[in-house]
C-alpha cells in the first residue's frame, strides 16, 4: 500500500480489513475487506445494526484486536505491525477513548482521572498542556468540579470529566463508544455539543460509535456498516435523514 495524496489529512485509516472470529465451519466474520479513513480534524460517526462490526472496527482502528488480514494506520504509524509494548505506548500517547460506563477511577478527584493518561505515561504536563488542561475544564464546565470524586458528580458531569481526560494529551484520535448510551437526553446533546466543538474549535479528531441517529447528526460524517462492510456514507445530516436511510436499509435486507 503507498501513501497518496488522498491519505494526506487523515488521523487513521485501515485498508483491507478483514477479522474473523473462530475457524472452521464455526467461524464469524465480523469484518470483510472494509477500507475507511477518518480525517483529521472531523468528527465521524460508525452506524449499523447490532452485529454489524462497529466495536470490532473501533477496537482494530485502537489497536486493541489485530485483524485477520488487512492494514490498520494510526497517521503515519502502520499500528498492524507493532508489537504489544509499543501498541500500549502508542495507545496511551496518541488514542483517547470515551466509554458509554464513563470508565472514571473511582477513587481519584476529577482533576486526578483527568491527568491520569500523563501519570500512566510517567510524566508531569508540560506548563503548555496545563494551559489546554485548563482551557478544557473551564470549556467543560468542570472548573469547580476539579476536587470531587466521580461519585460526587452527576453522569454528565462524570462524561465530561471522561472527556477532559480523553482530549488532555491532545491525541491524534478519541474513539467515543456510545458516548451518551447512559445519559438523559438532554444531557446527552450538551455531550455531544461539546465533542462536536473539540473537532470544529481545537482540530480534534474524533470517531463515534452510535446506534442513535440524533447522535449521528452532529458528526461531520456518518460511515454505516452492515455485516461488517461499509455500505453507505452519509455527509452531516439530519436525525431524520439519518434514521431514514437505516429504515430503508432494513427493508431491503
Ligand atoms: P457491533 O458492535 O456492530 O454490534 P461487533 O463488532 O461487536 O458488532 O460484532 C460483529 C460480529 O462479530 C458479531 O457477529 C459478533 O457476534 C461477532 N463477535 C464480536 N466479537 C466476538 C468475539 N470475541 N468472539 C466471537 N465473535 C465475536
Ligand atoms: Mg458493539
Amino acid at each position: 500500500m503507498k501513501i497518496s495524496p488522498s491519505d494526506i489529512g487523515l488521523a487513521a485509516r485501515v485498508v483491507h480489513i478483514s477479522k474473523s472470529f473462530g475457524v472452521g465451519q464455526g467461524a464469524v466474520v465480523a469484518l470483510s475487506d472494509l477500507s475507511i479513513g477518518i480525517r483529521r480534524g472531523q468528527f465521524t460517526a460508525i452506524m449499523g445494526p447490532s452485529g454489524s462490526g462497529k466495536s470490532t472496527l473501533m477496537h482494530v482502528m485502537a489497536g486493541l484486536d489485530q485483524p485477520t488480514s488487512g492494514e490498520a494506520w494510526l497517521g503515519d504509524t502502520e499500528i498492524t505491525r507493532l508489537d504489544d509494548t509499543a501498541l500500549t505506548k502508542l495507545r496511551r500517547r496518541r488514542i483517547g477513548f470515551v466509554f458509554q460506563s464513563f470508565n472514571l477511577v473511582p477513587t481519584l478527584t476529577a482533576r486526578d482521572n483527568i491527568l491520569l493518561p500523563f501519570e500512566l505515561d510517567g510524566r508531569t504536563p508540560t506548563l503548555d498542556e496545563q494551559g489546554w488542561i485548563n482551557t478544557l475544564c473551564d470549556t467543560l464546565g468542570l472548573t469547580d468540579r476539579m476536587t470531587h470524586r466521580p461519585h460526587e458528580l452527576s453522569g454528565g458531569q462524570q462524561q465530561r470529566v471522561a472527556i477532559a481526560r480523553a482530549l488532555a494529551t491532545r491525541p491524534d484520535l478519541v474513539f467515543a463508544d456510545e458516548p451518551t448510551g447512559n445519559l438523559d437526553s438532554r444531557t446527552g446533546r450538551e455531550v455531544l455539543t461539546l465533542l462536536a466543538e473539540a473537532c470544529s474549535r481545537f482540530g480534534q479528531s474524533i470517531a463515534m460509535v452510535t446506534h442513535d441517529p440524533v447522535a449521528a447528526s452532529y458528526a461531520d460524517r456518518t460511515v454505516i456498516l452492515a455485516d461488517g462492510r461499509i455500505v453507505h456514507v452519509l455527509d452531516r445530516s439530519t436525525p431524520e435523514e439519518i434514521s431514514g436511510f437505516m429504515l430503508a436499509m432494513d427493508r431491503a435486507s
